[in-house]
């Protein structure tokens, strides 16, 4: 028996395993002969992208329910170390250490947020980096809700001008709301930027702009954060804001487990793969997702997204087993790129291509970002291992619907 290991069980690593066991079937062949086990940290698919929202009731989905109905055996355990060399997985799971051999490896253990050496940053700051993070930000919003008017009480610091800072702090006028507290509450934004959504581009700019300016978000720009402490934040500038809430949202990076390989590394530390989401010059090794940085259009690299993951996860799952059985190999081309930013009440916005060409705002914005986020990105979960492998196969889907989209421009 030979036995593909995927690491991560986000969007890459979810859609690998369930790719690999929709091929494994395909070609015959059942987990007796080919073993598909994924592992991650935690025993459930964290529909990551809405970590910022109000309601996180249906972001953690338990792997049991998607993994058993097709064969792919799921552990639970934190990857210390790889050592490709001699195919092996170093884990720390519930009864210890245990290594983990393979015979094909897919990686997609993602990225996070890096939180920099910043006084006081670790012990007062949260994030929506994960769902326990989140979670974590929620019971500290609504014991908020339940204590004594306080000047920070009702302040709320998001640090990180860029797309998940902006959705964490268009959210937050609705999510203070829900904990009780109201009145002279305040929103403020710092990026050591000179403007918001820096990284989004000059066309998304002036919307992004009205929207903030409409759910009155205070902006502090080209401004750093010195320190943090439970009564605030001290910025670059020497403002101080007294802020019971400061919420990190600035610089991703790979998984430091991309280290483990050889090949060449972005500056975002992501793995070099090619079209076939293998990693160069190693035999066996496929990466997919956040981890992983592959050249799409034959221009463009991926960028760390969900838009991105899911289908290089499929691809990886695919290829993984035509690597096994020595059959063709499917080589991933998208040929669209498109941003759907939410931004709270206000709406959303809707850019299409790589330079993000503002194609639709406000209300219809949101219509595409719901769709999104609460039925496009998620696996069936009815059990149903013909809806899974269908929805996992090698394919690309076609872009997100549009409400509102001006075409004749
Ligand atoms: C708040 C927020 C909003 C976002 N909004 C959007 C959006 O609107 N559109 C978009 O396209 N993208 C968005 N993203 C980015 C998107 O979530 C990521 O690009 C996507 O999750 C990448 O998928 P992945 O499978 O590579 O990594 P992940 O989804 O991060 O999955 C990695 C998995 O690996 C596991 N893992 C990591 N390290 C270890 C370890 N050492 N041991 C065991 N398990 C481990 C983790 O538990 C996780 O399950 C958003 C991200 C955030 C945080």
């Amino acid at each position: 028996m030979a036995r593909i290991v995927v690491l991560g069980a986000g969007f890459a690593g979810l859609w690998a395993a369930i790719g690999a066991a929709r091929k494994r079937d395909e070609v015959g062949a059942a987990g007796r002969d080919i073993e598909i086990r994924i592992v991650d940290r935690n025993p459930y698919h964290n529909i990551r992208v809405r970590n910022y929202e109000l309601d996180l009731s249906e972001v953690a989905l338990p792997l049991g329910q998607l993994l058993d109905p097709i064969g792919v055996t799921h552990g639970i355990g934190e990857v210390e170390a790889i050592d490709p060399a001699r195919h092996e997985i170093s884990l720390v799971t519930s009864d210890g250490e245990e290594t983990l051999g393979y015979d094909r490896l897919v990686l997609a253990l993602g990225s996070e947020v890096m939180r920099p050496d910043i006084p006081g940053l670790a012990d007062h700051a949260f994030d929506v980096d994960t769902y326990i993070a989140a979670l974590r930000l929620e019971d500290h919003l609504v014991s908020l809700g339940r204590s004594v008017p306080s000047p920070g009480r009702s302040t709320v610091v998001v640090v990180g001008a860029g797309f998940t800072g902006i959705e964490v702090a268009a959210e937050m006028p609705d999510r203070l709301a829900r904990a009780g507290i109201t009145g002279s509450r305040r929103i403020i934004l710092v990026d050591p930027n000179p403007t918001v959504g820096a990284t989004i581009g000059a066309h998304a700019r002036p919307v992004i702009e009205t929207a903030l300016s409409s759910l009155d978000i205070e902006t502090r720009l080209g401004a750093r954060v010195a320190s943090v402490e439970a009564a605030g934040v001290h910025l670059s500038s020497g403002e101080f804001i007294a802020a019971q809430t400061v919420i990190w949202c600035a610089g991703l990076r790979a998984s430091r487990l991309a280290t483990s390989f050889p090949g060449a590394r972005d500056r975002l530390g992501r793995l070099v793969v090619d079209p076939f989401m293998r990693v160069a010059d190693l035999r066996g090794v496929f990466a997919a997702g956040d981890v992983a940085s592959s050249v799409v259009d034959g221009l463009h690299p991926t960028v760390m997204s969900c838009q991105f993951a899911r289908p290089m996860g499929r691809f990886a799952g695919h290829n993984v087993v035509a690597d096994l059985l020595r059959l063709p190999m499917l080589p991933l081309r998208i040929d669209w790129y498109v941003t759907v930013l939410d931004l709270g009440s206000w709406g959303a916005l809707y850019t299409e291509g790589w330079d993000r060409e503002v194609r639709a705002t406000g209300a219809a914005a949101k219509a595409t970002k719901q769709t999104i986020n609460r039925k496009r990105i998620y696996p069936p979960l009815n059990g149903s291992k013909e809806e899974l492998f269908a929805a996992a196969a090698p394919t690309v889907q076609a872009p997100p619907p549009t409400y509102g989209v001006d075409r004749t421009r």
